[in-house]
């Protein structure tokens, strides 16, 4: 992409309204814009971050083998009426009504719509296990929206539900959602710790949610720092296996993790004082196992081996596409801007022009941008006619994690700069030797199916 046939209305001034760093940030690096409280229009830079943290949850569902469909996000009321939580949501619910007076709703998660779904259409345990999932927009009606996408009234959601025969098939699902949860947030450059949470108006025994810590988080946490030290990696996991997932969710859960709701001073006091922390964090997904709690009510049932009708066993389990955008930026910033993990970066490179107009300047550009293409890799080529420094700046903020810098003063030497956005340190080397480098870095980060 060229800088300028691109729209990236990036502002000079610090929004006024904009309470934490990734609210502002992504104002200024024009990600965003607010249509009305808690809800955004995404502008094609901030477009393109959440496009790559849909695809990045989307693999990693897919690489466990769970099943992408997708629902409407308007849900008629009756079924909320059948599961008995038309009435309990409350007013978070927005309630609509069409022209024919029916009763509809804005869905705010879809436990209901998946088990109508599910009832119509498979009567077996042969068909059994079998977790579908989609991603689409929910809406809350947040008595306090705020944070920008963090806690808005519409927003992104993957939401998962798995249908088993039995409770220790539908814990193995619970087990996978963890596994595959920690690899989706770690290839978005994030520690997400799981940790024992309340279950809230989901209902249901067994729940984690994940958190990132940030001091800006909404959630206050208790943890034993070693956990700080466990990383999911390259581990290739059989999904399939029970024991397998158990493990995973033995090792990354048997420390102290929790938040304040279910937190117990008792317990947590049994940790060594230096490894105890308090801190602060961003829930990003949560899983749950709550058995027949909707199976029961709507009469989603299946034949069992002896021929007898036996309800589901269900967990649901989400993901904030959306909030994860502003999550990432609270994790990964500077002063001058944004540090885009290499996993969701809007683009994986800039090249910035110190000479718009200078015949060999503009000639290295171009080779540069078609190799990188050719490579599979998306540049942001910064031609406008402008001075360095807005152009550094405008880099800085936008947070690209590479940049190319390319001048006649170095091109006489046969070099360009290859500067790291995170460590601020340049090297210098052919603009070929640069090309090499960047698809070096992002193999790693491909589609990984
Ligand atoms: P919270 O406690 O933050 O209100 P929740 O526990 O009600 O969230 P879930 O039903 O667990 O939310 O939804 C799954 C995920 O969707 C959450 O982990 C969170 O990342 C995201 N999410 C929930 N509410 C919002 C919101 N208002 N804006 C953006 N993302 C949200
Ligand atoms: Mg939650």
């Amino acid at each position: 992409m060229r800088l300028t046939r691109y729209f990236l209305p990036v502002l000079r001034e610090t929004p006024a309204e904009a309470q934490i760093v990734s609210h502002r940030l992504m104002l200024r690096a024009g990600m965003i814009k607010q249509a009305s409280a808690g809800i955004y229009s995404w502008l094609p830079l901030g477009y393109r971050v959440l496009r790559n943290v849909e695809r990045i949850v989307h693999e990693e569902q897919q690489r466990v083998g769970h099943i992408p469909l997708l629902m409407p996000t308007l849900q008629p009321a009756d079924l909320w009426q059948e599961s008995g939580r038309y009435n309990a949501y409350g007013p978070e619910m927005l309630r609509i009504r069409d022209r024919q007076d029916r009763d509809m709703l804005y869905g705010p998660t879809n436990e209901e719509m998946i088990t109508d779904i599910f009832r119509s259409h498979v009567g077996s345990y042969k068909d059994l296990p079998l977790t579908l999932y989609h991603i689409q927009w929910k809406f809350r009606d947040e008595m306090r929206p705020r944070f920008g996408v963090m806690r808005g009234r519409e927003f992104l959601m993957k939401d998962g539900y798995n249908f088993d025969l039995t409770k220790e098939d539908a814990l193995h699902a619970y087990n996978r959602h963890l596994v595959s949860y920690l690899r989706t947030y770690e290839r978005m450059g994030l520690q997400a710790i799981p940790m024992r949470a309340d279950s809230g108006p989901i209902g249901g025994d067994d729940t984690h949610e994940f958190l990132v810590l940030a001091e800006t988080g909404e959630s206050e946490v208790f943890y034993d720092s070693e956990i700080t030290e466990l990383k999911f990696g390259e581990r290739e996991i059989d999904h399939d296996s029970h024991d397998a997932c158990r493990a995973v969710l033995e090792e990354f859960t048997s420390r102290y993790a929790r938040t304040d709701e279910t937190h117990d001073e008792a317990v947590f006091e049994k940790v060594p004082e230096e490894r105890r922390r308090k801190a602060r964090g961003i829930e990003v997904g949560q899983i749950f196992y709550f058995g027949t709690k909707y199976s029961e009510p709507m009469g989603a049932t299946v034949q069992g081996p002896d021929g007898k009708p036996v309800p589901v066993h269900m967990g649901s389990h989400g993901i904030g596409v959306s909030r994860l955008v502003g999550a990432i930026i609270e994790a990964s910033h500077d002063d001058k801007g944004i540090i885009w993990p290499e996993g969701v970066t809007p683009f994986h490179a800039g090249i910035v022009n110190l000479k718009q107009g200078d015949g060999e300047a503009d000639a290295a550009c171009e080779r540069i941008y078609a190799a990188l293409t050719e490579n599979g890799l998306e540049p942001l080529y910064d031609d406008r006619d402008e001075r360095a420094g807005g152009k550094f700046a405008t880099m800085d903020l936008i947070g690209l994690p590479w940049r190319i810098t390319v001048g006649p003063r170095g091109l006489k030497n046969g070099v360009v700069e290859l500067t790291s956005r995170r460590s601020s340190e340049s090297e210098e080397m052919s603009p070929e030797a640069a090309v090499a480098r960047l698809v070096e870095i992002y193999a790693p980060h491909r589609a990984r199916l």
